[in-house]
């Protein structure tokens, strides 16, 4: 219940066009039960060879008739036979009222109608044939509004969908994953697109087709229709039986595309690998067994889906007959009664049943028409139900309520006991062990600090800390003597240049991968930027220079020259705290260097992490300071010299990290 609440909002501001469309189906059911009730004079005129004029004279002559039988046995009642009297009465004031309809239509419509019946049968099928056409009109338009209401309201729910994915913290976004991502965004939103048009369509067209026939048959006897109507909250229970069934069916479909999703984005993105190391038959099983989870939960879907109509169309031809046999009875003996139980005002005829069987009919054809999209439906609330979810995926970094005014930073960057411990493997609940132990640690402003350790020392986990990508199980991070978590976000990462190992490029030029992030920055700035990162010599060199297409991810650089204009777009961003996470890794020793000396001057007035594995003379020229890490300690911290004297750890460092020119 709760999504079609949630389709609904998205859906609202369309509800112009929604309620247009409904207006439609209105018209459009009306004339489909109206074409059906042409049932009535066309057995009357074929299978009675009598003629509409006739019927209709007739029955004013019986309605005339029985009101002064009525009448007469009125005053023929003795005093107190007030329940006779009231039986009487009801029966003067049905024939009186039958008399008013059929006197209206003598004076208003008879008029029209030819005397002729083979003229009454043509003028019939072109009522038929006018109706039918306005209708199909009306089921055109009704059409297209929904169409474009439905695009709208899932254009609207993917927008959020995105927006919400966005705003999701570091972690979560690991853990969900981009195959994950992505199927919730595409294939699960497919399944909801095409719910919404049935909805739109046949959940409101079909019902209100019903609500009609059944009105009509109610007018030609209720009593029959009421038997009829008997197997709604039969078939009611059914549906909500196979519906729970179809639910689970479709949640693990969508699962397992999701996992046909992972395996493609995970054997791709890493195809060099899988060529290098012909790895096809690992994937091919790996797919193999996505795809036929797959099958199987549609299956499951199909067979359920499959059983539904019958069951349905069963129970409603049951219901028809339910209804035609004692009027068949009633029809055949001439008769208002069954087993002493009246059934009709008046004995029964044969062109009335026939009218009440096509009115039933039109009642039960939406029904089987509902039973068949039910599979459908059901898929589609399932994968509402998953986009939905990740609509409503939060953050784990919660903004502060009333956010600290933040300045350039300018005093101090302090880690208070701080401890931190990853989640454990998905759903299992193994604690992994802490990868920050109670750190504390002081940095002031201006300094230029290096950590150094092996690997998984928690190094990376530790500047993770500034930009929040992670908040401290434990403890505190202070910038200038405010916890971080009291700033936004958007203040804090705005003082921050980030350069990982891993760097990222977007598929855009070189020119627009600098200013990713620093929008305002002008074209100097970014060649300056470039210049200092070391980047300019080989960018120049490419054919069209600064509007290269780096390729996806960057694929048509090297990594080196991927770090490169990563560390120039960290520099163009003007941090107040530049974090290098082992950024210069793959560029080569001269352009290490080179960036080395650049960096000692762009440090000025700034707080500089750097990790790195390289100590070499340039590296320690730059930075002040040396933390050294082990097993999510910081066990040491101090200039080179220092640690050299004092520092075990850092000397088994320094002897496996130095290059040989630096180590003789
Ligand atoms: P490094 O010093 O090499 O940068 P990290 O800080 O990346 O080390 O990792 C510290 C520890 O935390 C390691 O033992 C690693 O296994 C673990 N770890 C790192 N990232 C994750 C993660 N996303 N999920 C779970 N554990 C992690
Ligand atoms: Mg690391």
């Amino acid at each position: 219940m709760q999504v079609y609440i949630r389709i609904l909002e998205h859906l609202w501001p369309f509800r112009r066009q929604f309620f247009m469309s409904v207006a439609c189906a209105i018209v459009v059911s009306f004339l489909w039960a109206m074409n059906l009730s042409v049932a009535f004079p066309v057995i009357k005129v074929l299978f009675q060879n009598d003629s509409l004029h006739a019927h209709v004279d007739a029955t004013i002559t019986d309605c005339e008739t029985s009101i002064a039988n009525e009448n007469a046995s009125l005053k023929k009642l003795q005093p107190g036979q007030v329940e006779l009297q009231a039986r009487i009465q009801q029966r003067l004031s049905t024939a009186s009222h039958s008399l008013m309809l059929t006197t209206w239509t003598r004076d208003r419509i008879m008029p029209f109608v030819p005397r002729d019946k083979f003229d009454t049968m043509v003028m019939i099928i072109g009522i038929l044939l006018f109706a039918t056409v306005m209708k199909d009109l009306f089921i055109y338009v009704e059409e297209l509004l929904v169409g474009s209401v439905v695009q709208l309201t899932v254009n609207s729910i993917r927008q959020a969908c995105f927006r919400s994915a966005l705003r999701l913290d570091y972690q979560s976004v690991n853990r969900i994953g981009t195959a994950q991502l992505m199927a919730r965004m595409t294939n699960d939103i497919e399944q909801m697109t095409g719910t919404i048009r049935i909805f739109g369509i046949t959940m409101i067209r079909e019902p209100l087709k019903m609500i009609f026939c059944t009105a009509f048959a109610f007018v030609i006897n209720w009593r029959l229709t009421l038997l009829t109507v008997t197997i709604v909250p039969v078939l009611g229970y059914i549906l909500h039986r196979f519906g729970k069934k179809l639910r689970d069916a479709s949640h693990r479909t969508m699962q397992s595309m999701s996992h046909i999703y992972t395996c493609i984005s995970e054997t791709f993105h890493s195809s060099k690998i899988v060529i290098a190391f012909s790895g096809y038959r690992r994937h091919r099983k790996q797919f193999l067994k996505a795809n036929r989870a797959y099958y199987n939960a549609s299956m499951k879907i199909v067979r359920v889906g499959a059983v539904v109509r019958p069951i349905t169309e069963i129970l409603a031809t049951v219901a028809i007959f339910a209804a035609m046999f004692p009027g068949a009875y009633l029809v055949l003996r001439e008769t208002n009664e069954l087993w002493g139980i009246q059934l009709s005002n008046h004995p029964m005829k044969i062109e009335e049943l026939g009218t009440l069987y096509a009115m039933l009919l039109g009642t039960m054809d939406p029904l089987r028409k509902l039973s068949g999209i039910f599979s459908v439906i059901k898929r589609g609330m399932a994968g509402s139900e998953r986009v939905f979810e990740l609509i409503d995926e939060r953050s784990i970094i919660p903004e502060p309520k009333t956010p600290h005014m933040m300045v350039r930073h300018e005093s101090a960057v302090t880690l208070q006991n701080v401890s931190f411990r990853y989640e454990g493997a998905e759903g299992g609940e193994a604690q992994r062990p802490l990868a920050l132990k109670s750190v504390s640690l002081e940095i002031k402003f201006g300094e230029v600090v290096a950590v150094v350790g092996g690997n998984g020392s928690g190094k990376s986990t530790l500047v993770s800390l500034l930009p929040r990508f992670i908040d401290p199980a434990e403890g505190s991070v202070l910038i200038d003597g405010v916890d971080i978590r009291e700033f936004r976000t958007l203040d804090l990462r705005r003082q921050i240049g980030l350069v990982t190992q891993e760097t990222m490029l977007f598929n855009d030029s070189i020119y627009e991968n600098i200013r990713y992030g620093s929008s305002e920055a002008t074209q100097e700035q970014i060649e300056e930027a470039a210049r200092q990162a070391h980047a300019l010599p080989f960018i120049s060199a490419l054919p069209d220079g600064m509007e290269t297409i780096v390729g996806e991810k960057g694929g048509k650089l090297s990594g080196g020259q991927r770090q490169r204009i990563a560390l120039a777009r960290a520099i163009v961003r003007d941090p107040s705290i530049l974090i290098l996470d082992e950024a210069t890794s793959a560029v080569d020793s001269a352009g290490e260097e080179i960036i080395h000396r650049v960096l000692k001057q762009f440090s000025k007035g700034r707080t500089v992490f750097i990790i790195s594995h390289v100590l070499n003379r340039t590296f320690l020229d730059l930075v002040s300071r040396i933390i050294v890490m082990d097993q999510g300690r910081i066990v040491s911290t101090g200039t080179h010299e220092e640690l050299l004297e004092s520092c075990a750890c850092y000397r088994a460092l320094q002897l496996s990290h130095m290059p040989m020119k630096d180590a003789a």
